[in-house]
């Protein structure tokens, strides 16, 4: 819902309202950066998921340019932005590639039908082409010579996906993760993982249980995001192990991809 959540008088709802609290949560996306490689190729960004708060993200961060968006899921916090996507998609003359699964296309499809049309399809609709993934642990998309491969995990009744690119892992939206991705999370320097709450949710992980999840798969480092006004930033961050922060808007992490 972002924070501060509309309507409520919580004391980190109130906080949120302060411009640069860390308490103020847009909805959850990330972008990979990366390339300037020995050929000479340029930096390459890649977004995960596209919020309904992606262009005041873009605008925040400065991001003139986005080569390929990878979905998790369909749910409107994730994928709503999509349109926004339209005057960057303008420099793909060939579409600017998404990446969803079967399930995650036919809704993004359906939300953006007059971007998807063959016929009378406004000229300056955005310019993307839909990718469709298999559903498969550990599918992989090959991206200007980084490997996106797909974690899946569990989402209330739904199996999304997760993505691991080098050495970090994103896994928002998750109340679990299935042992077939166990095997995949391994050597982690960095892990991005749910934690929406203190209390237990049916479809996101809480904090207790993403901290055990954290010890299980012994990443270097962990970070939770899709954090709800349940949780105040200063206060959750000093309770929790070393190795592990609540993420914030803004957040910039380094990490070996190649
Ligand atoms: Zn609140
Ligand atoms: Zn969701
Ligand atoms: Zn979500």
């Amino acid at each position: 819902m972002g924070v501060p959540t509309l309507g409520c008088g919580c004391a980190v709802c109130a906080s949120a309202y302060t411009p640069g609290s860390p308490n103020r949560r847009t909805r959850p996306s990330v972008m990979v950066s990366y390339g300037a490689l020995s050929n000479g190729e340029p930096d390459r960004n890649v977004l995960i998921d596209t919020g309904p708060d992606f262009h005041a993200q873009a605008v925040r961060e400065n991001i003139r340019a986005v080569d390929a968006v990878l979905y998790t899921h369909s749910h409107a916090d994730h994928v709503l932005g999509m349109d926004d996507l339209r005057p960057l998609s303008f420099a793909h003359p060939a579409g600017l590639p998404l990446y969803a699964d079967d399930s995650t296309a036919d809704v993004i499809e359906r939300i953006f039908e007059y971007t998807f049309r063959k016929v009378d399809r406004y000229p300056t609709s955005a310019r993307v082409t839909v990718h469709r993934q298999p559903v498969t642990a550990g599918t992989v998309v090959q991206l200007f010579g980084a490997a996106f491969i797909r974690i899946p995990v569990t989402h209330g009744r739904n199996t999304i996906a997760g993505y691991r690119f080098g050495a970090a892992a994103y896994l928002t939206d998750m109340s679990d993760i299935p042992a077939e991705s166990l095997p995949l999370l391994r050597d982690l320097d960095i892990l991005v993982l749910d934690a929406l709450r203190r209390e237990p949710h049916p479809s996101h992980s809480h904090l207790s249980r993403s901290i055990e999840l954290v010890q299980k798969i012994a990443p270097r480092r962990a970070f939770f995001t899709h954090v709800s006004h349940d949780l105040d930033h200063e206060t959750t961050n000093a309770s929790l192990p070393a190795n592990i922060r609540l993420a914030h808007d803004g957040l910039k992490l380094e990490f070996e991809i190649a």
